[in-house]
């Protein structure tokens, strides 16, 4: 049987951060630039970290600069550690993703990856909170490039690596919550799942022609098939 990629996006689709991903970018902010709610009109739901850093210092006025980004970074890790440890009401993982990954887990064929915008570290404190980073063989991440679009074929040359195969494009399935999601797999030739557990409606989501929708994740054996 040929070899899969699953490329699976975190927030929205996985698990559910319950704003600690928000929170600490607010605290790691206003520590730099002393800006309160700096991310106050930013949509971050698809976005890269970097690129909604960036919009932020945009809407601001304020001037990007390397040093101060890798700051932001330090900053918002050491408070997504702490921060994500709080109660939370909306924190938890999406209904469907732990019976999805072990379903998936038992097909040797099928390579479990991220497709995410969270910065690496940032991704691994939230799986890792809900016990989910083990199911991971490789990703890519907004450390490998700030452009979503562009961390499709990143993700893809590392399974290429890590299994010795060659991947045809159709073989590839980005599986995420946002238009933003469909969008960076499209011109890769890559399919598309998407689910309506983030703050997209179906017809935002249908919108931009996914092979494949679902409220969510929890009709593992439907989505199954799809691998089959
Ligand atoms: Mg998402």
């Amino acid at each position: 049987m040929s070899t899969k990629l699953l490329l699976f996006d975190v927030d929205g689709t996985l698990i559910h951060s319950g704003g600690a991903g928000r929170r600490a970018m607010h605290r790691a902010f206003e520590e730099i630039y002393g800006i309160e709610d700096g991310f106050k009109d930013i949509s971050m739901y698809g976005m890269t970290d970097p690129l909604i850093l960036k919009e932020a210092l945009a809407n601001h006025g304020l001037e990007w600069r390397k040093q101060d980004e890798e700051r932001f970074k330090r900053l918002y890790i050491t408070y997504l550690t702490t921060g994500i440890q709080a109660p939370l009401p909306q924190k938890r993982i999406m209904p469907g993703t732990v019976e999805l990954l072990d379903a998936v887990s038992h097909r040797e064929n099928l390579v479990r990856g991220l497709l995410t915008g969270n910065w690496e570290q940032g991704a691994k404190i939230k799986l890792g909170f809900f016990k989910l980073n083990h199911y991971f063989e490789l990703g890519a991440f907004a450390d490998d490039s700030e452009i979503r679009e562009d961390l499709v074929p990143v993700a893809v040359k590392r399974c290429e690596e890590t299994r010795e195969v060659e991947l045809k494009p159709e073989d590839v399935y980005v599986i995420g919550d946002t238009p933003l999601d469909i969008l960076c797999a499209q011109p890769h030739g890559a399919r598309t799942i998407v689910v309506a557990t983030g703050i997209h409606t179906k017809e935002d989501l249908l919108a931009e022609k996914p092979d494949h929708f679902f409220p969510d994740l929890t009709d593992t054996a439907e989505i199954m098939k799809i691998f089959s």
